[in-house]
């Protein structure tokens, strides 16, 4: 079976983490701060935090935006469960706005009518968190807009996006957005095993950050709140985690990000093969919009005809049968039967949600596919197309 997607490891890789492993530090030595420095460069932000995972990084952003019991937060239903999770984490609320069914992104215009009418009810969103859907940057000059106006903040999920532009300057750099976050588990766009990154310009985020990655703990003598017993001391100040990445995952981290480039660009060259191969079905590629460029971290296309999951479900099979390990990101998070539970009336709310849930599929794509996959891909894609 041809995957959805998968790393690859190559042999300055396995050097890189050798060398870590045969060095004076596994944890918090300098590849740490070197792949935030890195990251940092990549992506034009002030700060880069490490941290094991996007999910931990959302959750430290949560809590650096000041998210808590009470607060609400908005995200996308079509994303991973991680991108709300870390708004329950904080004890916060969750509401999902409607996608635009074309590019799965969060629509603009639904989250205008959604915030108009929770102003006038006095329930506006402390965070909202767009998710830049398969690599493709949201409208984030629009979202911020309308964050400025409600007094909202926002968190990018760019799990998918490390390498995507956004009116030419790479996502990251926090023009429209408080923090944005990377993803580096093995299917993303580079990987360290499991990690993640919190980008910032701001530096108090960056040190509450800092902070909470690490059990809350502070070492500068100038922040100390009583005076040093001696040279062992340090301070807990608030409550925070084991959320550290170590110098094995850096020292990965570090040298899959000199493929970046190589990455995407073989990326975007498989989803133009994609595009121009499958033009003539009745399938219908996530339209991509201008002034941005994405990573291509999944291939997205949806079958219009497709009128239920139980025909969804026999698309797959037939695919999955041919070879071809089509998956599907993602289940919408208020069907989850944890969101189930929050969420009180299952409404037609999500409308472009639930069609995109219905017809959408992620075709495989990763660097390493070679032409003759993607064409029996394609191959499989008529057949399976001509057969309506
Ligand atoms: C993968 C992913 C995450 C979580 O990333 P981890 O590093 O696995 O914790 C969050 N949001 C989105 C959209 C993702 O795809």
């Amino acid at each position: 079976m041809i995957p959805y997607g998968r790393q690859h490891i190559d042999d300055k890789d396995i050097e890189a983490v050798v060398e870590t492993l045969q060095s004076d530090f596994l944890t918090q030595g300098p590849c740490v701060p070197a792949f935030e420095q890195a990251i940092s460069d990549r992506v034009n932000s002030r700060h880069a935090i490490a941290v094991n995972s996007a999910t931990s990084a959302l959750h430290l952003a949560c809590l650096a935006l000041g998210v808590g019991s009470g607060d609400r937060v908005w995200t996308s239903p079509i994303t991973f469960v991680a991108s709300a999770n870390c708004a329950r984490m904080c004890g916060a609320e969750v509401d999902f706005v409607d996608i635009d069914l074309e590019t799965g992104n969060m629509s603009v215009s639904e989250l205008a009518s959604r915030l108009e009418s929770a102003n006038a009810r006095g329930e506006l969103p402390k965070v909202i968190i767009p998710v830049h859907l398969c690599g493709q940057p949201c409208d984030m000059r629009e979202i911020h807009e309308l964050a400025q106006q409600y007094g909202v903040r926002l968190i990018e999920d760019a799990a998918h996006a490390l390498g995507a532009t956004y009116q030419g300057e790479p996502v990251g750099n926090g023009r429209y957005s408080d923090i944005t976050v990377f993803s580096f588990h093995p299917v993303k766009m580079i990987t360290t095993g499991e990690g993640g990154m919190a980008c910032t310009n701001h530096s108090e985020l960056a040190q509450r950050m800092a902070e909470l990655r690490s059990h809350g703990i502070v070492r500068e003598p100038e922040r100390m709140a009583f005076q040093a017993d001696g040279p062992w001391y340090y301070e807990q100040q608030a409550l925070g985690f084991n959320y550290r990445m170590t110098d094995l995952q850096a020292a990965l981290g570090l040298s899959q990000l000199k493929r970046l480039d190589d990455f995407v660009e073989r990326r975007r060259e498989l989803a133009e093969n994609y595009r121009t191969a499958l033009a003539d079905l009745a399938i219908q590629p996530l339209v991509q919009r201008e002034n941005r460029e994405s990573s291509c971290h999944l291939y997205v296309i949806r079958l219009p005809w497709v009128a239920s999951l139980e025909e969804k479900r026999r698309c797959v099979h037939l695919l999955h049968s041919e070879g071809v390990g089509v998956q599907v990101h993602y289940i919408p998070l208020y069907r989850q039967p944890y969101y189930r539970e929050c969420e009180s009336k299952m409404s037609l709310r999500w409308m472009g949600a639930e069609a995109y849930y219905r017809e959408a599929i992620s075709l495989p794509l990763y660097p390493w596919l070679n032409n003759t996959e993607q064409e029996h891909v394609v191959d499989v894609l008529h057949r399976l197309a001509s057969h309506l």
